[in-house]
């Protein structure tokens, strides 16, 4: 029998799969994994980050952006420990991750040696797979394993491998499965398909909201909303499924949605959810019946009653949709919601236009958003940037769009750029952030310029924590500790061997998108912006109140009034 070490076995299992890429960063606890990496370059490319939450994050994204598995890699102990952020962040967007995760030598563990940490234990509430390997011979077969499950559940396996394992010899003789591999996706029933479409037939104002679960279904869900005459919100992540500008589309619903979408729901007598678990209950229209399509039956009824629920493939169900009802040539609701949808997009235009100094940032992105390329990837952080991302960023389905939405982590952008980066060249990579967001992970510039990943990182540079600030004001406290201390990013950049360009006007910002479409080396533009208040589309009671409270107590203690957004804005977003 032929013999190979565990760890080139290992890889040959990743490579098998289809893994071309390992973000991490090596040390003791695992080198003769990454030595494996070394004599197999030419298969698995490997993306050293300089810090492991890094590595993480971009194998979330990998997953999120590709479909395919992203795999990170570290050192036990404080490696392990520094990837858990982006492993949540995998684990709570349902993407497929594996962790490579070191660990001390077999004769040492459960000795409380140096940087000894029970990973399996660490790792428990965030992984669906998660094992310690403890025999050579194991190791293939554990890996294969490893990548099954982190797709069959779409989360994160861990593997925690003591350093000495993977250097031993094995038998040649483990065949990986990859090639067996199939997702289950349930079909959708005949009967409750055309029990779905007498439900579509009675209603006068069916509303659809698409969640990532149809991200594989783009033209199917496209064609269901024109063949139905159906006006439809999509979830935030889902931005893009159907074009955002498409004459049907409301927009997202939320803090970060527009007003017609919350009209249309609070209007709705039949509301159709499709492949989304949307998590805020007050923006969803308890009193009316909903169909729900959605491959896992846990989720159904989790957010809303559900008066059916197809438990499908949302491809599935949406072409069987198509195909049996008859075509609707118009609705007076839709028009409605288109009208309405006009007069929302005048505002946002109208929002563009106020007084400001520094760069708007409402207008910067509807500027990105007019000049990106039809496949531009956009890799959006977690702060205003996400509110001005969902409002004013008109995603295609020719496009990417990546964000932190679940976990919510700032500092998201700048890896989903580098995975963007990694698995297309040639595409222009967008990434988004804050000043606060791009601080935590920055170091991480230095990795697109070492390998060459010319992305634009733009960030919007206000020194301050702004979507806390506005959040403090809208809960009626006082702004406290949301102020930064300024970093010359564009310095930053240029010391890291890239490009920094400072901007302070919109004609400046505009210019730097335009210089720098086909950049070729990464690219930092550190935007002076002015600090605009990233509104709800409908301010809720609550809110208002927030605000007043938040103003009158201001008043109190400066004798002057805080600075506010222009009143005919939150007028007309409250009203
Ligand atoms: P998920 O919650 O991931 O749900 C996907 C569903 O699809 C799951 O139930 C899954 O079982 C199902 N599914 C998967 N594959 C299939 C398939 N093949 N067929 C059928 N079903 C399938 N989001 C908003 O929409 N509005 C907001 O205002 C908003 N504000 C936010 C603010 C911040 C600062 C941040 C960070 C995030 C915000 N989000 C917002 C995102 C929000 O937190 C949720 O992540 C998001 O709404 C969930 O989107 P989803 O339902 O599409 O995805």
């Amino acid at each position: 029998m032929l013999k190979i070490k565990a760890a080139d076995k290992m890889v040959q299992v990743m490579a098998a799969w289809g893994i071309d890429n390992v973000y991490g960063l090596p040390g003791d606890s695992v080198d003769t994994t990454v030595e494996a990496l070394y004599r197999h370059q030419d298969q698995i490319k490997f993306t050293q980050v300089r810090h492991e939450e890094v590595a993480a994050l971009a194998a979330s994204a990998h997953a999120k952006l590709t479909g395919r598995v992203g795999v990170c890699l570290s050192i036990g102990g404080p490696g392990a420990i520094h990837l858990l952020n982006g492993l949540y962040d995998a684990k709570m967007d349902h993407a497929p991750v594996v962790a490579i995760v070191g660990q001390v030598q077999s004769q040492l563990l459960n000795t409380g040696f140096f940087q000894e940490v029970d990973t399996p234990n660490l790792c428990a509430d965030v992984a669906v797979y998660n094992k310690l390997v403890t025999s050579p011979a194991t190791l293939p077969k554990l890996m294969d394993e490893a990548i099954r499950m982190a797709y069959k559940y779409q989360g994160v396996s861990v593997l925690t491998i003591p350093d000495d394992i993977p250097d031993h010899k094995i038998a040649d003789n483990f065949q990986p499965t990859a090639g067996q591999f199939q997702l289950q996706r349930p079909q959708a029933q005949i009967s409750e398909v055309d029990q779905a479409l007498r439900m579509l037939q009675h209603a006068q104002k069916p509303l659809v909201l698409l969640g990532t679960g149809a991200r594989h279904a783009q033209a199917a869900a496209r064609e269901f909303v024109e063949r139905y005459a159906l006006p439809f919100i999509q979830t935030m992540p889902a931005k893009g499924i159907i074009a955002d500008d498409h004459p049907n589309a409301l927009g997202q619903i939320g803090k970060l949605g527009t007003k017609p979408a919350y009209e249309a729901m609070f209007n709705a007598d039949l509301l159709i959810l499709i492949g989304t678990d949307y998590p805020y209950a007050p923006y969803l229209n308890q009193h009316i019946p909903a169909i729900q399509i959605d491959w896992d039956p846990s989720k159904i009824g989790h957010r809303h009653n559900v008066a059916l629920s197809l438990v499908a493939d949302a491809q599935s169900a949406l072409t069987l949709l198509n195909a049996r009802g008859q075509v609707v040539n118009g609705r007076p609701f839709l028009a409605a919601c288109q009208k309405n949808m006009r007069i929302w997009r005048s505002w946002m235009h109208d929002v563009q236009n106020k007084p400001h100094t520094g760069v708007l940032p409402s207008k910067m992105f509807a500027q990105l958003s007019k000049t990106a390329p039809k496949d531009v990837v956009w890799s959006v952080d977690v702060g205003t940037a996400t509110s001005f991302g969902a409002r004013f960023i008109d995603v295609q389905p020719t496009q990417k769009y990546t964000i932190s939405a679940w976990l919510g982590t700032m500092g998201c952008a700048l890896p989903g750029g580098i995975a963007a980066k990694s698995v297309w060249p040639q595409r222009l990579v967008y990434a988004i952030c804050g000043d606060g967001a791009f601080a935590m992970v920055m170091q991480d510039f230095v990795t697109a310029v070492k390998y060459n990943l010319p992305m634009v990182v733009v960030v919007l540079n206000n020194k301050l924590l702004a979507f806390i600030e506005y959040e403090q004001q809208s809960a009626g406290q006082q702004n406290y500790a949301v102020d930064l201390a300024e970093i010359d990013f564009a310095k930053f950049a240029e010391a890291c061997g890239g490009v920094g360009v400072n901007v302070t006007t919109d004609a400046e910002f505009a210019q730097a998108l335009e210089k720098y479409q086909h950049p070729t080396k990464p690219v930092l533009i550190n935007a002076a912006v002015y600090d605009e208040a990233p509104l709800p589309g409908k301010i809720v009671k609550d809110e208002a109140q927030g605000y007043l409270h938040f103003g009158f107590d201001y008043f109190k203690e400066n004798f002057q009034m805080p600075k506010m957004p222009p009143f005919q804005e939150i007028l007309r977003q409250f009203l």
